[in-house]
C-alpha cells in the first residue's frame, strides 16, 4: 500500500492542516476545515489569494521554497492540494514529514494527459480516440489513426479549455503544435456529446468510498457553465460512470478527493476525458445540497476520519460565475438574493477577468428542471452586459 493508504490514527480537530494552493478551491477547503475546528495553513505565493485570506496562516511563498516546505512540514499534522500543478517534488518532500493525500503518484498521474490517458486505456476504460505527440514527428501518424476533427490539447497545465487547439488537417495539427509551444500534448478525436457527466468520490485510506450522485454538466467556451442534480441520464449510465470512476480511485490506491469527467456520446458510449485530484467546480452543489459537502469530504478524508454522507437533500443546479458578468461594476446581487432558494458563493478575488471564475450560485428546487431553468434564467438577468 502506498504510503498515503496507511492508516493512521485520525487527525481531530485543533489540529493544523496544510494546502498547497491559494484558489478557490482552497479556500472552500479552509472554510470547512476551520468551521469543523481544524486550523489550516495556505501556501500560495500571491498576497491576495482567496484562500489565504481566510486561513489560519498563509505562508506566501513559492511551492518549491524551502524553507516554507520545512515550516508547512512541521506545523502541519497532514497536508492536501487544490491543484495538481504543485511540483511532484514538493508533495514528496511534505510526504517526508506527514501524511500528504492525495499522493505525489497519484496527482502525478491526473496532472498529465497522457499518463492519464495510458493509465485508463490500460484499465480497459474507455476514452476519445488519442495519440500522444512528443514531438512534430508523431503528428502525423496520429492524425492517420483519426477520424477528423481532433483537438490538440497540452498534456500539462490546460484546464477550462485552455491549450487546445481544433485540427482538421495535418497541416493544421504541425501549425497547432506549433502555437502549444511544441509542448508534449495528446491529439484526440473531437467526439459528439449527447452529454458531459462527472462523479466527485471521496476514497479513506481504509479503502471506504463515498460516491455523490452524478452530475449533468453544460460547459460554454471550455468552461463548465452549470452542473444540475439529479441529472437526466439515460438508465444505467450513471452506475455506469460511478464504477467506472470507483475503479480509477482504487487502482490509483487514492485517498482525498477525486472527480471524473466524461463525455457522453451521441453514439452512447461513455468516454472518462480527465480526472482532478481534488474537489472539483461540478461538485459544488454539495455545499448547499448535499448531507456532506465535497470540502468537508476532503477533510474527512485527508484526517482519516470516517466520510461523511453523499446524500442529496434537495435537487439543484449550480451556475458558475465568470468574470465576464461583471463588466465595469459588481453585478447587480439583489436579482441573486431575490430567490429564497439561492445561495451566493463569492471567492473574494479582486479583479474580475474574462473567463475566471469568481463564484458560483446553487440554486435549490423542488426538482432539478425547475432549478435548471431558474438558473438559465439568473443568468440571462446577470449577464446583460
Ligand atoms: P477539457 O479541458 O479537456 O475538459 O475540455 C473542455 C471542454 O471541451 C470539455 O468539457 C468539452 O465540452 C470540450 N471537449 C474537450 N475534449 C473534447 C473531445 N475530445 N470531443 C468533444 N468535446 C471535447
Amino acid at each position: 500500500m502506498s504510503s498515503a493508504g496507511i492508516i493512521l490514527p485520525p487527525i481531530l480537530p485543533g489540529a493544523t492542516l496544510g494546502v498547497l494552493g491559494g484558489g478557490q478551491l482552497g479556500r472552500m477547503f479552509t472554510l470547512a476545515a476551520r468551521v469543523l475546528g481544524y486550523r489550516v495553513l495556505v501556501l500560495d505565493p500571491d498576497p491576495d489569494s482567496p484562500a489565504g485570506s481566510v486561513a489560519d496562516i498563509h505562508l506566501r511563498a513559492d511551492y518549491t521554497d524551502k524553507q516554507a516546505l520545512a515550516r508547512m512540514g512541521a506545523e502541519c499534522a497532514a497536508v492536501t492540494t487544490e491543484w495538481e500543478n504543485v511540483p511532484a517534488s514538493t508533495l514528496e518532500a511534505l510526504a517526508t514529514h506527514c501524511p500528504v493525500r492525495p499522493s505525489a503518484a497519484a496527482v502525478a498521474v491526473a496532472r498529465d494527459r497522457i499518463r492519464e490517458k495510458i493509465f485508463v486505456r490500460d484499465l480497459g476504460l474507455a476514452t476519445a480516440p488519442f495519440f500522444a505527440i512528443k514531438c512534430e514527428d508523431d503528428l502525423a501518424a496520429a492524425v492517420a489513426g483519426l477520424r477528423l476533427p481532433a483537438l490538440l490539447k497540452t498534456a500539462t497545465l490546460g484546464y477550462d479549455g485552455k491549450g487546445q487547439l481544433p485540427v482538421d488537417s495535418l497541416e493544421h495539427a504541425r501549425a497547432a503544435f506549433a502555437q502549444l509551444g511544441e509542448r508534449p500534448c495528446v491529439l484526440e478525436e473531437k467526439v459528439k456529446l449527447a452529454q458531459e457527466l462527472s462523479v466527485v468520490l471521496a476514497r479513506g485510506a481504509d479503502g471506504e468510498t463515498a460516491v455523490y450522485p452524478v452530475g449533468e454538466n453544460v460547459h460554454r467556451n471550455g468552461i463548465l457553465h452549470t452542473t444540475r442534480v439529479p441529472g437526466c441520464i439515460a438508465p444505467g449510465v450513471a452506475e455506469l460512470a460511478i464504477g467506472m470512476a470507483q475503479r480509477v480511485a482504487a487502482e490509483l490506491d487514492y485517498v482525498g478527493v477525486l472527480a471524473v469527467e466524461f463525455f457522453f456520446t451521441t453514439d452512447g458510449e461513455l468516454l472518462i476525458n480527465e480526472m482532478a485530484p481534488r474537489p472539483h467546480n461540478s461538485g459544488h452543489y454539495t455545499l448547499d445540497a448535499s448531507a456532506t459537502s465535497q470540502f468537508e469530504q476532503q477533510v474527512r478524508a485527508l484526517c482519516g476520519l470516517p466520510l461523511g454522507s453523499t446524500r442529496l437533500l434537495s435537487p439543484v443546479t449550480m451556475l458558475n460565475l465568470l468574470g465576464d458578468v461583471w463588466g465595469d461594476s459588481q453585478p447587480d446581487w439583489q436579482q441573486v438574493f431575490a430567490h429564497p432558494e439561492a445561495k451566493l458563493h463569492l471567492y473574494g478575488k479582486r479583479e474580475a477577468r474574462p473567463g475566471r471564475k469568481m463564484g458560483h450560485i446553487n440554486l435549490l428546487s423542488e426538482n432539478a428542471d425547475a432549478s435548471f431553468v431558474l438558473a438559465n434564467e439568473l443568468f440571462a438577468t446577470l449577464n446583460t452586459r
